[in-house]
C-alpha cells in the first residue's frame, strides 16, 4: 500500500486529521502554506491557529450539542481537545483557550510525532493520485480555490456565505403561522405546503423596519470585500434602501392566504423554508444579515409566530470558501469525482473551530482505515459527529446549502418525549445519552490504538 497520507492545510481540521491518521499507523505529510503564504486572518506560522475568538463554546456535554462534540473528540483521543483542555482559561460553562500556547502545543505534538512531517508550501492544484485530505478552510488560497472550482463547477464552490437564521420548528407558534407555498405551487401536498408563513400587519411591519434600521451591525473584517452583495443583500441593507423594499422582496405577501384568518390580507409575510430532511429546522428565507447576534434574536422575535423562537443558528455573512457538499461529497467525505481526495473542516460546510476539528478527526480516521484495508463506516447520525456528516453529505437541502454549526435539530428525534421548551432538558439529555452510547460503539469498531 502507498502508506503516506497528504493533508493540505494545518488548521483545526488538518491538524486533527493528521493526529488521528498517525495514531492509526499511517505516515502523514501536512502541507501548510503559512508562514510563507499568509491569509488576512492568521497572524502566526503555528498550526491550529485560532483566528478570532478564543472560545470553543459550551463545554456542557449533557445539554449542549457543541459540548457533546467536545466529549466525542475527547473519547477519540483528539489532539485539539487535549491541547484545549491543557490551556483552558476560566470562562464559566464555556471552554475558552489560551490561544498561543494552545497552537504551540498542537504544533509541537505534531512535529514530535514520528509518523508526521510538515512541509511549508502552498498546494495550487488538485493531486492526480495518492491519498489526500484537503482541509484548507474558509481562507483557502486563491490558486487552490480556482483548481477546486474547475473540478466541481464554479456554482458548487462558494467564496462567501450568506447565512439566514435557522429556527427550530417546534418553537414556532403554529396558532399564528401556517404552512403554504406561494400560489399553492407544487404537484404534491408536501410541495404545496412547503413553507412556513408568518403574517405582519402594517403596524408590525413598520416597527420591524424601525428595529432593523436601529439594530447593531457587525463590521467586515479587514481583507473582506463586499463583492458578494449583488446576489444576497443583507436584509438591513435592503431596509436602508427604502422602507417598502422588503415588502416587495422576501417579505412580499402575495399568493398566500392566512389559514387562521382567510379574510384578512397580510401587509407583509415572512417565509421560512425547510432546512433539513428531518423537518426539525427552518431557515428564514432571504434574511441573511450582518446584525449582531443579540440584535438578531430581539428583532426576529418581533415576527408574529416567532415570538418564542429558538435559533439553531443566527445569520451572518463572511468570507468563506465552502463546497456544496451535499452534491459533491459521499458519506465517507470523498470527492465523488476524485475519490482519492477527501475534504475536511470548514471547507465542507461546517462552521466553527470545534465542528471543523471534528470533521478533521473523522476524515483522518476514515482515510487511515481505508489505507490500512479496513474501511470504516461513518458514525451513526445519532452522534454529534455523525449528525454533522449526515447533514453536509446529503441531509441538508443542496439548493440552499449554507454552513452549519452542530445543533440538536440535526439529530433524529428521540421518540416519546415531551416537545417544546418545557421538555427541552429531558430531551437534550436523551439525545446526549443516546449519542454517547452510539459513539462509544462506533469507536469500539476502529481498534485505533492497536497501531
Ligand atoms: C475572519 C474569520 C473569523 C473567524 N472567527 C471564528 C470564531 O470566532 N470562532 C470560530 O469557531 N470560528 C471562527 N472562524 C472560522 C474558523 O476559522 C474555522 O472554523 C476553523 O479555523 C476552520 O478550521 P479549518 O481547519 O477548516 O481551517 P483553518 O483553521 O483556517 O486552516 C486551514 C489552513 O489551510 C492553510 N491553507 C489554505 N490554503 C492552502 C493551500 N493552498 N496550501 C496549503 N495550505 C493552505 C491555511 O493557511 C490554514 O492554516 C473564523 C473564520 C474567519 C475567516
Amino acid at each position: 500500500m502507498n502508506n503516506t497520507l497528504h493533508i493540505v492545510g494545518g488548521g483545526m481540521a488538518g491538524s486533527e486529521a493528521a493526529w488521528q491518521a498517525a495514531r492509526l499507523g499511517v505516515n502523514v505529510v501536512i502541507h501548510e502554506m503559512r508562514p510563507k503564504v499568509e491569509t488576512f486572518a492568521h497572524k502566526t506560522g503555528h498550526l491550529a491557529e485560532m483566528v478570532c475568538s478564543n472560545s470553543f463554546r459550551s463545554d456542557d456535554d449533557e445539554q449542549n450539542a457543541v459540548g457533546l462534540l467536545h466529549w466525542e473528540m475527547r473519547q477519540a483521543g483528539g489532539l485539539i481537545m487535549a491541547c484545549a483542555d491543557a490551556h483552558r482559561l476560566p470562562a464559566g460553562g464555556a471552554l475558552a483557550v489560551d490561544r498561543d500556547p494552545f497552537a504551540e502545543a498542537v504544533t509541537r505534538q505534531l512535529l514530535d510525532h514520528p509518523r508526521i512531517s510538515v512541509s511549508h508550501e502552498e498546494i495550487t492544484a488538485l493531486p492526480e493520485d495518492g491519498h489526500w485530505i484537503i482541509a484548507t478552510g474558509p481562507l483557502t488560497s486563491s490558486a487552490l480555490g480556482q483548481a477546486i472550482a474547475a473540478e466541481t463547477g464554479a456554482e458548487a464552490l462558494a467564496f462567501f456565505d450568506a447565512i439566514a437564521p435557522i429556527v427550530y420548528f417546534d418553537s414556532v407558534d403554529m396558532d399564528i403561522a401556517w404552512m403554504q407555498s406561494r400560489y399553492d405551487k407544487g404537484d404534491t401536498e408536501a410541495e404545496r405546503t412547503a413553507y412556513l408563513n408568518c403574517p405582519m400587519d402594517k403596524a408590525q411591519y413598520e416597527a420591524f423596519i424601525d428595529a432593523l434600521l436601529a439594530a447593531d451591525k457587525t463590521e467586515f473584517h479587514e481583507g473582506e470585500t463586499a463583492g458578494y452583495f449583488d446576489g444576497c443583500l443583507p436584509i438591513e441593507v435592503m431596509a436602508e434602501r427604502g422602507r417598502e423594499t422588503l415588502r416587495h422582496g422576501p417579505m412580499k405577501p402575495v399568493g398566500l392566504t392566512n389559514a387562521h384568518a382567510p379574510e384578512s390580507k397580510a401587509h407583509a409575510v415572512v417565509q421560512l423554508r425547510r432546512d433539513n430532511a428531518l423537518g426539525t429546522l427552518y431557515n428564514i428565507v432571504g434574511f441573511q444579515t450582518k446584525m449582531k447576534y443579540g440584535a438578531q434574536t430581539e428583532v426576529f422575535r418581533m415576527i408574529p409566530g416567532l415570538q418564542n423562537a429558538r435559533f439553531a443558528r443566527l445569520g451572518g455573512i463572511h468570507r468563506n470558501t465552502f463546497l456544496n457538499s451535499p452534491t459533491l461529497l459521499d458519506a465517507g467525505m470523498r470527492l465523488k469525482s476524485r475519490p482519492h481526495i477527501r475534504f475536511a473542516g470548514q471547507i465542507t460546510g461546517v462552521e466553527g473551530y470545534v465542528e471543523s476539528a471534528a470533521m478533521g478527526l473523522l476524515a483522518g480516521r476514515l482515510a487511515a482505515a481505508e489505507m490500512r484495508g479496513t474501511p470504516l463506516s461513518t458514525p451513526p447520525e445519532t452522534t454529534a459527529t455523525g449528525a454533522l456528516i449526515t447533514h453536509i453529505s446529503g441531509g441538508a437541502e443542496a439548493k440552499s446549502f449554507q454552513p452549519m454549526n452542530v445543533n440538536f435539530g440535526l439529530f433524529p428525534p428521540v421518540e416519546g418525549l415531551r416537545g417544546g421548551r418545557r421538555g427541552r432538558k429531558d430531551r437534550y439529555k436523551a439525545y446526549t445519552d443516546r449519542a454517547k452510547a452510539d459513539w462509544t460503539g462506533w469507536l469500539g469498531q476502529t481498534a485505533l490504538d492497536a497501531a
